[in-house]
């Protein structure tokens, strides 16, 4: 597996490897089981092509008062957990080998990124579309794998590539739990043990609340979103900045559950630390 630190180390390694399909799989590091899966599923989708995992913080999608300078960094596990599952190469470079100093320009998605983790976070979005299409740029993939965990994200890319026309086809992998439903997250470190022993309220709550959908128990999206917001609120540590019923393709909020497959999204902060999830109700029988 090579490590490459620059640009031109990327631009080099890409140029010498032009024929070969490549899959891309862009991360922000502190690699766990989940980046892993997404991996494993790069290395089946390119068959004996390249695996380029990146890892960079992306300073664009951090606001001022979140947690850029304290995410957690762990370059040297991050390299084992990428050769260990068959990446080929990593990228990881510094912040000014992606972003000139006085750069100008950048990606504005307008209505995917209007509600729920974009309104908490303003300009978030703006920031993982300009850091995603550069590494389209510079590596060239076929394919990018990406975590249905970030479902707007997820959407969100998905959008970008379709509206700036990337020839990159975008592959959305299921979220990995640990043993009690909880996704596994880089932030989960950050969790007290108190904290970390209330966090799966949220999957086990979304879980609950997607099977009853299923079975026709809610009238309304309204009434499950309101049951999901009360299950929640009844955990002390538990603080919710938002939950909703979505359609699964348009991500548009729900009014009835007629032909829409829903998902449902939250996302919760326990102490400081803001955890997001999401559930499909792929069974519903309306
Ligand atoms: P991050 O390093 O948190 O920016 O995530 C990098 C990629 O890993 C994104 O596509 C995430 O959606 C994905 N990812 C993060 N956590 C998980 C998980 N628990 N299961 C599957 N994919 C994940």
């Amino acid at each position: 597996m090579e490590l490459l630190k620059t640009r031109e180390e990327l631009q080099s390694w890409v140029n010498n490897r032009s024929s070969r399909p490549r899959a891309l799989v862009p991360t922000m590091g502190a690699l766990h089981q989940g980046h892993a899966s997404l991996i494993d599923a790069a290395v089946k989708l390119v068959d004996s092509g390249d695996v380029l995992t990146t890892i960079f913080v992306n300073p664009t999608q951090f606001g001022p008062n979140e947690d850029f300078a304290s995410y957690p960094r762990r370059l040297e596990a991050d390299l084992t957990l990428c050769e260990s599952h068959g990446s080929t190469a990593v990228f990881a470079p510094e912040a000014y080998h992606i972003y000139d100093s006085n750069s100008s320009v950048s990606i504005h998605e307008s209505k995917l990124s209007r509600r729920w983790c974009g309104a908490s976070r303003p300009g978030h979005f703006d920031g993982v579309c300009t850091v995603v299409a550069k590494l389209f740029l510079l590596a060239q993939p076929n394919t990018a794998v990406f975590g249905e965990k970030d479902f707007q994200q997820l959407a969100v890319i998905q959008r970008l590539t379709r509206d700036l026309n990337f020839p990159v086809e975008i592959v959305g992998c299921p979220t990995v739990r640990e043993a009690d439903g909880l996704a596994m997250s880089s932030r989960n470190t950050y969790l007290s043990e108190e904290e970390r022993a209330a966090a799966p309220i949220l999957h086990r709550t979304l879980r609950s609340v997607a099977n009853d959908i299923s079975r026709g128990k809610f009238p309304s999206p309204e009434v499950a979103r309101e049951e999901i917001i009360e299950r929640i609120s009844s955990e002390t540590l538990a603080r919710i900045d938002y939950v909703d019923v979505v359609d699964s393709d348009s991500l548009e909020p729900l009014d009835s559950f007629d032909n829409h497959l829903p998902r449902l999204l939250a996302a919760v902060f326990f102490g400081n630390i803001r955890l997001i999830d999401n559930v499909g109700a792929p069974q519903s029988i309306r």
